[in-house]
């Protein structure tokens, strides 16, 4: 049999397709000529390559995935900071409004004064700190998701 035959049957020996006798037929070659061994190695090199390629395929998709999961955490936690720097915005002009109102307001006692700006501005620590709150269990569930 001819260099070129065995050539023909290289890829289907690297990736197992050979029967026996094909097999040792094509190993006995091997022995005795130079040219095809390393045309072997070419094609096992060539075989490894495409194999490589073939593995970037799942990787893109886990990559795509991943992204998403970003995109995702980006969109909400951009959604929660808007939100909270909307609440408290609004919470404290609301609260500034009062205030003023509170402090001009000449029938109100400075003890009452004092009292409802107190009680004005434990409901602004206590709503940032709950928003906190929210945003670190939301921070806790994605990383949950992510691991999952
Ligand atoms: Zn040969």
């Amino acid at each position: 049999m001819t260099c070129q035959h065995y050539r023909d049957s290289m890829m289907a020996y690297l990736d197992n397709e050979l029967d026996e006798e094909q097999r040792r037929a094509f190993e006995g070659h091997l022995a005795s000529c130079a040219d095809c061994t390393r045309d072997l190695a070419e094609f096992r090199r060539l075989k490894q390559m495409t194999d490589c390629v073939a593995f970037v395929e799942p990787e893109d998709r886990v990559w795509e995935q991943y992204w998403g999961n970003v995109y995702n955490r980006v969109e909400r936690g951009t959604g929660w900071i808007l939100f909270s720097v909307a609440a408290i915005a609004l919470l404290l002009y609301g609260g500034f409004q009062l205030i003023e109102h509170l402090i001009v307001d000449p029938t109100l006692g400075a003890l009452l004064k004092i009292g409802l700006l107190a009680l004005l501005g434990g409901v602004v620590i206590l709503f940032v700190s709950v928003l906190r709150e929210r945003i670190y269990f939301w921070s806790r569930d994605r990383y949950k998701d992510v691991r999952r």
